[in-house]
């Protein structure tokens, strides 16, 4: 812009005083009058500058056509996000009824998987487990059957290494590109776009897809190459898992002696144990009743038994994991599985 050229201002700036001298005015005034113009014309073209990319950047989402398969607790608020940005939407999810709510907020319902991707520049899978993401990405209906050159299939489900890098291996196949994009947050990060995204694959998807990303998380990470997010996310997991059956077992005692459960999480929130899961959860396991699934035990089970797979082919020993995992077992097979993973408690306390 022409108010940094500094050789072309001083050049004006003199041949403004020479102006001055010649009509007999104070140069130093006519110089201050120039400068002021230079800086208003500096801001004008800044602020239309400003516009003009924001119009790109809005052009350019709703020229980006996005697919969603899975809308769970997560997958619905992600695709809901999406919507709202102002993206072209398609979605799928296996019970039909969750696509009502996405669909009145303006998305297209596809037919199946397949269709999805086929109608979509990237198309985006939230599922629960690793079957369900064979079940959605294979065969005649599914996702990989629509990928062509050009196109991008980002997986966010927590999975195990070996299925993300098949689900890299048939996009690829196929002339497209792919990316693991395993997220750390509940219902409500989700719900807020701020979750934090473990992404990993192919860099140039993960350039692509950062726009729609951005409306999806607050922290988002590239980690490399295929396998990286998934251990990311799975470290990270089980690390929260371990917490909940020490915050539920540390309840448990306070209760057990008698003690205020109140007095107790503020105890706990006080020093350097404070968090915001144990402040979210707190009264949850502190009653010990009813347990409403922001993230399902059935997951945090899954989770915990990826990672100690994850452990024998890394060779790390992980001692409490194995442990709390049998707990998580125990709550699954006393029917809390769609409960929330806090509900561990009911296995703990008496
Ligand atoms: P969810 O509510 O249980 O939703 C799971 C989704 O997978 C639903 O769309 C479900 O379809 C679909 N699905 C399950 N089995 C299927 C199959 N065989 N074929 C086709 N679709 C199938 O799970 P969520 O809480 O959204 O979690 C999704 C993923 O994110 C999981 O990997 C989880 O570990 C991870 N995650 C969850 C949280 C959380 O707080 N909830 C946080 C971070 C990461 P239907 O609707 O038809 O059942």
């Amino acid at each position: 812009m022409n108010a940094v050229d500094t050789s072309s201002t001083r050049l004006i700036l003199s041949f403004v005083d020479e102006l001055a001298i010649v009509a007999g005015a104070d140069p130093v005034e006519l110089r201050f009058r120039h400068v002021k113009e230079l800086y208003v014309r500096a801001v004008i073209e800044l602020e239309i500058l400003q516009v003009i990319s924001l119009k790109t950047d809005l052009e350019k989402r709703e020229h980006m056509k996005l697919g969603f398969v899975g809308l769970g607790i997560m997958g619905s608020a992600l695709a809901a996000n999406l919507v709202k940005a102002g993206f072209e939407v398609t979605v799928w999810n296996r019970t039909p009824d969750k696509c009502v709510p996405l669909a009145a907020l303006g998305a297209n319902i596809a037919s199946s998987p397949r269709e999805t991707s086929e109608v979509s520049d990237i198309v985006f899978a939230m599922m629960a487990t690793p079957a369900a993401v064979e079940s959605v990405r294979d065969g005649a209906d599914g996702i990989v059957a629509g990928l062509k050159p050009g196109k991008g299939y980002v997986d966010m489900s927590t999975i195990d290494v070996e299925t993300s890098r098949e689900s890299a291996r048939l996009a690829r196949e196929r002339g497209a590109v792919f990316l693991e994009a395993p997220v750390a947050g509940s219902r409500k990060p989700a719900e807020d776009g701020l979750l934090t995204i473990m992404a990993a694959g192919d860099r140039e998807l993960y350039d692509r897809s950062l726009p729609a990303l951005e409306k999806m998380g607050k922290k988002i990470l590239f980690l490399g190459d295929v396998g990286n997010g998934t251990r990311m996310k799975l470290a990270n997991n089980l690390v929260m898992g371990v917490m909940m059956a020490a915050f539920a077992e540390g309840i448990a005692l306070a209760s057990a002696s008698g003690l205020d459960l109140s007095q107790f999480l503020e105890v706990l929130d006080a020093g350097a144990l404070s968090n915001p899961m144990f402040r979210l959860k707190g009264a949850m396991v502190a009653e010990n009743d009813s347990f409403p699934a922001a993230f399902p035990l059935k997951h945090m089970q899954k989770d915990l038994r990826l990672a100690l797979r994850l452990v024998d082919q890394v060779g790390q020993p992980l001692f409490t994991t194995a442990t709390v995992n049998e707990l998580f077992k125990e709550a699954l097979s006393r029917g809390l599985g769609d409960s929330d993973f806090a509900a561990v408690s009911r296995v703990i306390r008496k």
